[in-house]
């Protein structure tokens, strides 16, 4: 059955010492939406992922997800709750196995059973890393390592996955990949929270977006009404 859970992010903010990377970021997620965040590099894009993830201190700011308040969260329980990341950059292990570094993701040792399903699973939806399985995950393409990444943060059968710029350093044609790969987890009833430079799989791949700029929300709507806006056509996509 599809899940039932919303996100609520409200003020969040991020400092590193005195730099307020992020200042009082607010918005929501429905079960099921996809939401963009976009903005040129340093607007705060991960610092507000990370943040929302646990993986940097929440100098402010409240985090929910359905009836629970995860505001003092460690990533570790954001993945308990079933919300899941894809970081920037893939880091997967190259010198380990693509199986290995699923199962990295998975449950803890013991879990034998449930592991196999959500490799099953994985396998299922990536198929090319069923067959890539015992090489090392250096051998594998850019493409396929962003593939690995997002199948990593499935193991733990999240309902909401957080993707960090994953369209970083791929083709034009690897782009199109991952937006059929995003696609793909919209239609199985996940919720998305995408973070990304490129505005056009952004908004390919969602409904909504956010623009962030110098830490802060300077727009948010529809991605057809943003499309239309003069301000986002010259400073996001290039017309
Ligand atoms: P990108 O994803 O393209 O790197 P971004 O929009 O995600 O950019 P952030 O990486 O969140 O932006 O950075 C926001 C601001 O915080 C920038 O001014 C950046 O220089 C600063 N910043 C990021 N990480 C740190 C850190 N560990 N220490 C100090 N300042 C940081």
């Amino acid at each position: 059955p599809p899940h039932t859970r919303q996100l609520r992010v409200e003020d969040l903010s991020v400092r590193y010492g005195g730099v307020r990377a992020v200042e009082s970021v607010s918005f929501s997620i429905a079960p099921g939406e996809a939401l963009g965040i976009i903005g040129a590099n340093g607007a705060g894009k991960t610092s507000t992922l990370r943040a929302l993830m646990g993986l940097v201190p929440r100098a402010a700011g409240t985090v929910r997800y359905g009836e629970r308040n995860l505001t003092k969260a460690s990533a570790h329980t954001m993945v308990r709750h079933g919300i899941g990341y894809v970081p920037e950059g893939r880091h997967v292990f190259s010198g380990l196995s693509v199986e290995k570094n699923l199962l990295l993701g998975g449950y803890s040792r013991g879990w034998r059973k449930a592991n196999q399903e959500a490799l099953d699973g994985v396998y299922a939806r990536f198929p090319v890393l069923a067959e890539m399985a015992g090489r090392p995950a250096g051998a594998l393409s850019g493409g396929q390592q962003q593939m690995l990444a997002i199948g990593r943060a499935l193991m733990p059968k999240p309902s909401l996955v957080l993707l960090d710029e994953p369209s970083m350093g791929l083709s034009p044609k690897l782009v199109e990949e991952i937006l059929d790969i995003l696609t793909g987890l919209r239609a199985a009833g996940l919720s998305l929270l995408l973070v990304e430079q490129n505005a056009e799989l952004a908004f390919g791949a969602t409904g909504r977006c956010l623009v962030m700029e110098n830490g802060r929300v300077v727009m948010e709507g529809d991605v057809a009404r943003l499309r239309a806006d003069d301000r986002v056509q010259r400073s996001y996509l290039g017309l």
